[in-house]
């Protein structure tokens, strides 16, 4: 961020701030979000945080959580506080389709400053101030960083920590992935600062329900495709099975990694029927563009390693679709 110097002088007088990340929120999200609610609500500005989309139950232990506004909740509610806000933050994602109809109201917007803190590829937000890093493992790892350009290192407190260390170690997917020698230091900060986290990897990651688990089995055993010429893997999941297991948002979430586990697959595919489109998540192991698969094919995007897309065909014909384009990139899953 180049302009940090007129970032820093806008905040010097409290202002209304609408803080907002994607559909579906991840750890990541929330944790960018809440972290950056948290820090600036130390300078007494009013600060807001509005997700398209509710938040998974793992996440709700985070402090002031339940202050959060969802859109398909609060609608009018949401617009109301995205127009008279001075200054909006984007945080997690770097289009503004990612947050439907909030993304249209954004859009007319004239006089509101838009800080957009992001890790995906491709950016496609007018901003006037920026952080895109795709080489960055979370947004929260570009919170940590954005504290520190502002000078405010010594403010981050164990709430933003705690916030902090959530976003790194699930988009990390317990620090397995994109990890580097900065973010451990960044990790070891946050430890200093009071993180407890064996406590968070329990509040995170040993919160299923009993459905979870079956659901887990069901898709391992009865819906699991292995493709070996191609290292690919689809689990698949229709509608009936949504009705089945009594599938709520975010109960699939860390499914499609289980693919990856399996010694010969690079590349992993989690296809489910939605009400009206299909919905695709893609992992790949290392030099494997999933991305570029997304992007070109399922008008979705993301990361090289993890990416999201959809498609308006039938689950049969979308998975389909998928091993129909496979050839195309023989050489580089051969490679
Ligand atoms: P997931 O598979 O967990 O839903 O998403 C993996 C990654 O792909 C996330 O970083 C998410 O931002 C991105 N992603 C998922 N769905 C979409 C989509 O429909 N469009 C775009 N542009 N990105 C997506
Ligand atoms: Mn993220």
């Amino acid at each position: 961020m180049e302009n940090i110097a007129q970032l820093k002088s806008l905040l010097s007088i409290p202002k209304d701030i609408v803080i907002t990340s994607h559909r579906n929120p991840d750890g990541d999200a929330i944790g960018s979000s809440l972290a950056m609610y948290h820090y600036l609500n130390e300078f007494g500005h009013t600060v807001r945080v509005i997700f398209p989309s509710e938040y998974p139950d793992f996440v709700a232990w985070m402090s002031d959580a339940e202050k959060i506004t969802i859109y398909d909740i609060e609608p009018e509610r949401s617009e109301e506080l995205v127009q008279k806000a001075d200054i909006i933050f984007c945080l997690d994602y770097n289009s503004l389709d990612r947050i439907d109809k909030l993304g249209e109201v954004i859009a007319t917007l004239k006089d509101t400053q838009i800080v957009m803190i992001d890790h995906h590829l491709f950016p496609d937000i007018q901003a006037d101030f920026q952080i895109s890093e795709p080489s960055a493992s979370s947004t929260c790892e570009l919170i940590y960083d954005f504290i520190a350009m502002m000078g405010d290192r010594d403010k981050i407190n164990v709430t933003i920590a705690e916030c902090i260390f959530t976003g790194i170690l699930t988009d990390t997917g317990s620090f397995k992935y994109s990890t580097s020698p900065k973010l451990f230091k960044i990790v070891s900060h946050l430890l200093e600062l009071g993180v407890d986290d064996y406590k968070l990897n329990d509040l995170i990651f040993n919160s299923l329900e009993e459905k979870h688990l079956r659901l887990l089995g069901h898709c391992l055993k009865n819906r699991m495709e292995i493709i070996p010429e191609y290292k690919t893997g689809i689990i698949w999941l229709n509608r009936n099975d949504y009705e089945q297991f009594d599938i709520q948002r975010g109960d699939t979430e860390g499914i499609v990694n289980y693919l990856l586990k399996l010694k010969d697959i690079k590349i992993a595919a989690f296809i489910t029927e939605q009400p009206t489109i299909v919905k695709l998540s893609l992992r790949s192991k290392g030099n494997i563009s999933v991305q570029e698969i997304a992007q070109k094919h399922f008008k979705g995007g993301g990361h090289k390693n993890a990416s999201g897309g959809s498609s308006y065909s039938t689950l049969k014909g979308t998975i389909n679709k998928l091993k129909q384009i496979l050839p195309q990139y023989k050489e580089m899953i051969s490679a």
